[in-house]
């Protein structure tokens, strides 16, 4: 095992393009590799970060511990039958790529889940989801690694408790486990899912005569392009707060008083479009420093340059007290903060 170094710049391994250091930084590309990492004194001093792709993670300060990158890597037909096939993959894959690999393969289930950036690992983190897809909907099972205990376990889709946003991983169980490969179910006769609005548009612009998994999946990359700020020019986590959950009743009253506010049916609730709240507060464009919310997407906060965590933290308070004022509801961010 590489012993760990000091004092590491992690400004390549965040998509908010923070410059905050690492006490101490360590790789893994495998368990006997991440075996060999958690006997190390390093590990057991200390209370590890596992790292992906740095894309849902804002970091106010530096990271006063081991912070562990995750690059376990591989695809693995599991087998299947007429209808599905298996595919079991290292959480240190690329989400994206992966993806592509099963449009690619005609494997069905994720193509809505095209070009969110990081890891396939952190996925079940926190449930990833977009274009009315989330990744419960072709979850098997998962292996994951306990920290303090140095053993591996599998977690079946039941004991994950996912739901919007959410899993064991991200609340009961935060910061105890490493996933370290996730098992898919996909389709085989895959089960086309255009029920949103803006991929029928797209679709339709693109004048596709005949769908399928890559069509879509194009249409999704090309409506993400156009809407999204790139990390790369622009450093930003995706959306920075979760939609809103509010009863039906409170969703009467809401509605009573602002019949254009933008909710979704959510069981017997409703999901609050989190961006139309933000907007209606003002804060589109806004910008403080190099701290600012996003020109086009009120909830996508961005950072101009020379921002820091710390700024952007800032921001992401006053947005959230307006909205409450405005409101009252009570704003909860997705990203996680360090
Ligand atoms: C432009 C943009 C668009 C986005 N769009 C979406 C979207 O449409 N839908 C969506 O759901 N998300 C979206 N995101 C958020 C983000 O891409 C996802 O949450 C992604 O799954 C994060 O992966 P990561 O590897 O970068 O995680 P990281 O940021 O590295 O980690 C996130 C959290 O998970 C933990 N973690 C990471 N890997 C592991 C592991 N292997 N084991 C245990 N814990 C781990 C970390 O400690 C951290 O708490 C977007 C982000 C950006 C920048």
């Amino acid at each position: 095992m590489m012993k760990p170094e000091e004092n590491y710049s992690l400004l390549q391994h965040n998509t908010f393009g923070m410059n905050v250091y690492a006490k101490l930084f360590a790789k893994f590309n495998s368990e006997e590799t991440l075996d060999a990492l958690a006997n190390a004194k390093e590990w057991k001093e200390n209370d590890p970060l596992i790292l992906g792709g740095g894309s849902n993670i804002l970091f106010t300060k530096n990271v006063d511990t081991l912070v562990a990158l995750n690059q376990i890597k591989g695809i693995e037909n599991r087998g299947g039958d007429d209808q599905y096939i298996y595919l079991r993959v290292g959480a240190g894959e690329g989400w994206h790529e992966f993806v592509m690999y099963c449009v690619a393969n005609n494997y069905g289930g994720i193509e809505n889940l095209s070009l969110i950036p990081g890891s396939v690992g952190a996925g079940p983190m926190q449930n990833i989801g977009a274009y009315g897809v989330e990744l419960k909907d072709v979850f098997h099972e998962l292996e994951a690694y306990h920290i303090k205990g140095r053993y591996f376990v599998k977690f079946r889709a039941n004991e994950c408790n996912f739901g919007y946003r959410e899993s064991v991983f991200k609340n009961k169980f935060r910061n105890e486990f490493v996933i370290s490969r996730v098992t898919f179910k996909l389709h085989k006769q895959p089960k086309l899912n255009t029920s949103y609005g803006a991929i029928e548009k797209e679709l339709e612009r693109m004048g596709v005569q005949e769908l399928s998994i890559k069509a879509i999946s194009d249409a999704v990359i090309n409506i993400r392009s156009s809407k999204l700020p790139n990390p790369k020019v622009l450093g930003n986590a995706g959306s920075f707060f979760k939609n809103p959950v509010i009863s039906a009743s409170q969703h009467e009253i809401l509605k009573l008083k602002y019949p254009d506010a933008v909710a979704y049916p959510s069981g017997e609730d409703f999901k609050l479009a989190a961006g139309w709240l933000i907007e209606q507060c003002g804060w589109k464009g806004y910008r403080e420093g190099d701290a600012g919310v996003h020109k086009d997407q009120a909830l996508v906060l961005v950072n101009y340059g020379s921002a820091t965590g710390e700024d952007i933290y800032n921001l992401s308070q006053k947005v959230l007290n307006s909205v409450e004022e405005k409101f009252g509801v009570l704003l909860e961010r997705e990203v996680n903060i360090r």
